[in-house]
């Protein structure tokens, strides 16, 4: 496994990381297991976030003792000064540390910046100055305010989900972030459980220099799989190559990458899944979303208002009523056996 250097921040690590965002969904014990196995198998940086509950607190207890043997990143959702003070704080009192490597500003709508009326420019200078921090981050899931990011000057890395279904304009993304020397901290490199190769996944991201992915991990059988590309790291072969242009194909335009941002609905839809039934019922084994429990979440699609909340909040601009719309056409039509899926 190569190691990048995270452009201007200077830190090099394995392009292998954690992404500690699944663990908050395991028990303490499971989660310092999964952590300290991980650094034993190689991997050198973590990304945890204020807002994943008790993640934090799980890197905290995993590093507590060896702090300067990893990298640690978080972030916080902070609207202003005082709510990115008091969010470092518990940051830093829940990673069990006085300093992060790299603090992010997390989930941007827009790219925060000196002068703004938000003060979380400054604050975060100023958090650099005083050591609570070592580096600039920020994370964002609109392209444009990426781009936008990637080219400021602001930042010393941008975290964006990036995969192999990635399109020419997110691809031109990672190579502005290379051009500025912006490392790219790359999230949802699975595109939210859509890619189920991750030999292809890994591959894909060996192509880069700059760019490192976080591989969200909850079970030892996903983090054995990601060990084992250290020492057997794949590359962009020919078939490796053959198989990503058939995904691409089947799995371009727009489809809806599960990340959950536009809920809660007020209709108590499940969108993040079911907006992308008609990808899940082909790409794993369909008799699981054709039970019972999602017939029902599936029928629940009847009674979207139309009230076009879930628009407004979806990063990828996605029309998800008429999304919904046509996967529960499709599902009803494969639970009827008019289509059939594997
Ligand atoms: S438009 Fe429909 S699916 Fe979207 S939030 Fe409103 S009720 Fe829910
Ligand atoms: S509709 Fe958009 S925000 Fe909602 S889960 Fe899908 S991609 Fe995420």
């Amino acid at each position: 496994m190569k190691e990048v250097t995270l452009g201007k921040t200077g830190i090099t690590v394995p392009q292998n990381a954690f992404g500690a965002l699944p663990i908050q969904r395991v028990t303490t014990e499971a989660a310092v297991s999964l952590l300290r196995r991980a650094y034993d198998g190689g991997m050198r940086f973590f990304d945890t976030a204020r807002a994943y509950s008790d993640s934090e607190e799980k890197v905290g207890i995993a590093f507590e003792g060896m702090r300067d043997k990893v990298y640690i990143s978080s972030k916080t959702q902070a609207k202003n000064a005082d709510e990115l003070w008091k969010d470092l704080e518990t940051s830093l009192k829940m990673l069990r540390t006085d300093y992060i490597d790299i603090y992010q500003l997390h989930c941007v709508p827009k790219c925060y910046g000196p002068g703004d009326e938000s003060g979380l420019y400054e604050a975060l200078l100023k958090a650099k100055e005083e050591g609570m921090i070592r580096h600039i981050g920020i994370t964002a899931h609109k392209l444009g305010v990426a781009e936008e990011i990637a080219s400021c000057g602001l930042y010393e890395t941008l975290q964006y989900p990036f995969s192999y279904l990635a399109s020419d304009r997110e691809i031109r993304l990672v190579e502005t972030c290379e051009d500025n020397n912006v490392g790219f901290i790359c999230m949802k490199g699975l595109a939210g459980g859509l890619i189920n190769n991750s030999r292809a996944a890994m591959a894909f991201m060996t192509q880069y220099d700059n760019l490192v992915p976080i591989w969200g991990i909850q079970r030892d059988q996903e983090l054995d799989e990601w060990l084992y590309y250290m020492d057997d790291t794949p590359v962009m072969d020919d078939e490796i190559c053959d198989y990503i242009s058939k995904e691409r194909k089947e799995l371009s335009g727009d489809f809806c990458r599960g990340c959950g941002y536009c809920m809660p609905c007020p209709m108590g839809i499940t969108i993040n899944q079911c907006a992308r039934m008609s990808l899940m019922l082909r790409r794993a084994p369909s008799a699981a979303w054709l039970n019972d429990h999602w017939q029902t979440e599936m029928k629940k699609i009847e009674s979207c208002v139309n009230c076009k909340s879930c628009v407004s909040k979806c990063p990828y601009e996605l029309n998800t009523p008429e999304l919904l719309k046509k996967n529960y056409e499709d599902y009803k039509n494969v639970l009827a056996g008019e289509v059939s899926v594997c």
